[in-house]
């Protein structure tokens, strides 16, 4: 994510919502050390604002918590594979819940303590 992307994000979000308000902590922009983190930041930041609540549609839905216990191929062992998502939104609180988040129903034995441990 470079910032000529993050202008066309915020173009965008501009023209569906109203009100937006970016802060930028400017003296990051001194601090090389910190430009990773920031990159990094600033991606997870413009998905979590890409995503809006089912509900009442306000951006912010995100993924709070991550379940695991995907079950093995071959033994149906829960291993530590993600399960589900569970999104919640920070304005009304509206839960959903992903399941097989990566697509997929059952985890490779390989990944299982049980098979492979
Ligand atoms: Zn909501
Ligand atoms: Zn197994």
């Amino acid at each position: 994510m470079d910032f000529v992307k993050l202008n066309d994000v915020y173009e965008l979000l501009k023209t569906d919502n109203q009100a937006l308000y970016v802060e930028t902590d400017m003296r990051a922009m001194y601090n090389p050390t910190r430009m990773e983190v920031i990159k990094t930041a600033t991606t997870k930041l413009v998905s979590k604002i890409m995503s809006c609540c089912p509900q009442c549609e306000i951006p912010g839905f995100d993924v709070t918590k991550a379940n695991k216990g995907l079950a093995c191929n071959l033994c149906g062992f829960p291993t530590n594979s993600i399960l589900s998502y569970i999104y919640e939104c920070q304005h009304c609180n509206f839960t959903k819940t992903e399941m097989y988040p990566h697509n997929k129903q059952f985890e490779d034995p390989m990944y299982c303590d049980n098979c492979n441990p």
